[in-house]
């Protein structure tokens, strides 16, 4: 893998218009879930389109306030999506925080949207009814993430079904700019639609609730040996005995055969539960040899670019380089729109 070059860098206007912008948490290690229910799918648009994703450490800070904490997970979430595919000739993978432009869009932004906006986001009252107090960054989330999506003329943001209200306040944003401080003009900022990432049904945790890391229910895509061993045999079963007909549909090992298995072996499989005969433990093993082989390369890439950590900081370099160039005449348009002063 050779190091990215800046004459290679995607090109800032695609031929379709479309720019895809996502925000990936660096808030610990990715699991099944978030493989199945959103990095595959950003994978596969990064080629197909204009894309700008950034790794919104800013964000992570609302949580994760250890310095080294941030740092690692920061630079683990690069190496993930490198690992699993992220080709940086095709768009740019960078870290939030390398275009600082965006913190400034936020304070813009924070002039035209009313307070009661933000106390209807989902994250703030959850840590509400928990009785917790909210700090004001995870208040002010919504902002930054709509500052994060325009300031790159974002037209695109791939999000589940369930997730779309989380664009709103991008789309207020766009539309209450735009209708202040460009009412004669083309508008700024796109408003930007919701791309809605192919239905995946939620995956299943080890206890059988929705996979995710609040739960400590989830299986790790670079888990690997004893530690994804151990997490596959954690997956709860009923206690039909071994001897006795099963029914696939109703099992969590199956709901995640699924994910990885062809029609056919998904067939296959299904057959034996019926069949009887053929236990959780079989069913386990099977899924475990179904993770290793669709995670084997890229778990090796991943170990790869561990050992090249100039690699991956010049990735995220020159995905800032051209992630600053496109920001740049938005924010000085922007800046002559507000009145904003700039003296050099
Ligand atoms: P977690 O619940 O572990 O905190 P996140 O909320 O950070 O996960 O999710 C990041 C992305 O992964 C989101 O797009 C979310 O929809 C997707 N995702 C997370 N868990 C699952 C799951 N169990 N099934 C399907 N998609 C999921």
């Amino acid at each position: 893998m050779e190091a990215p070059d800046t004459t290679s860098s995607p090109d800032a206007a695609a031929a379709d218009g479309t720019v895809v912008v996502s925000g990936i948490q660096p808030s610990g290690r990715l699991h099944l879930g978030n493989y199945f229910g959103a990095i595959r799918q950003h994978i596969d648009l990064h080629k197909e389109h204009d894309a700008f994703y950034f790794i919104v450490n800013y964000h992570a800070m609302t949580t994760v306030q250890d310095a080294d904490q941030l740092r690692q997970h920061t630079f683990d979430v690069a190496l993930d999506y490198l690992a699993l595919g992220f080709d940086p000739e095709e768009a740019a993978l960078f870290v939030q925080s390398d275009v600082p432009e965006v913190t400034e869009l936020t304070w813009i932004f924070f002039n035209l949207i009313p307070t009661s906006y933000l106390e209807k986001g989902v994250a703030y009252k959850e840590k509400i009814n928990a009785g917790l107090t909210p700090n004001a960054g995870l208040f002010n989330y919504p902002v930054l993430q709509a500052a994060d999506i325009l300031a790159y003329g974002g037209t695109h943001v791939p999000v589940g079904a369930d997730q779309k209200q989380n664009l709103e306040i991008a789309r207020e944003l766009a539309r209450r700019f735009n209708h202040r401080y460009c009412p004669d003009d083309e508008p700024l900022f796109p408003v930007p639609e919701p791309h809605i990432l192919d239905h995946v049904a939620v995956v299943p945790g080890t206890d059988g609730r929705k996979m995710s890391k609040s739960y400590d229910n989830t299986i790790g895509i670079f888990d690997e040996g004893d530690a994804l061993k151990e997490s596959v045999m954690r997956i709860v079963t009923d206690s039909t005995p071994l001897e006795e007909p099963k029914d696939p549909e109703n099992c969590n090992v199956f709901a995640l055969i699924k994910l990885f298995a062809d029609e056919e072996t998904q067939q296959e499989i299904a057959e034996k539960y019926r069949e009887g005969g053929y236990g959780y433990g079989h069913a386990k093993q099977e899924l475990l040899g179904l993770i290793e082989d669709r995670f084997e390369e890229a778990r090796a890439r991943r170990k790869e670019l561990k050992k090249r950590p100039d690699y991956v900081r010049d990735v995220l370099r020159e995905g800032a380089e051209t992630a600053r160039e496109r920001v740049m005449p938005i924010m000085e348009r922007m800046r002559e729109r507000t009145g904003i002063v700039r003296t050099r």
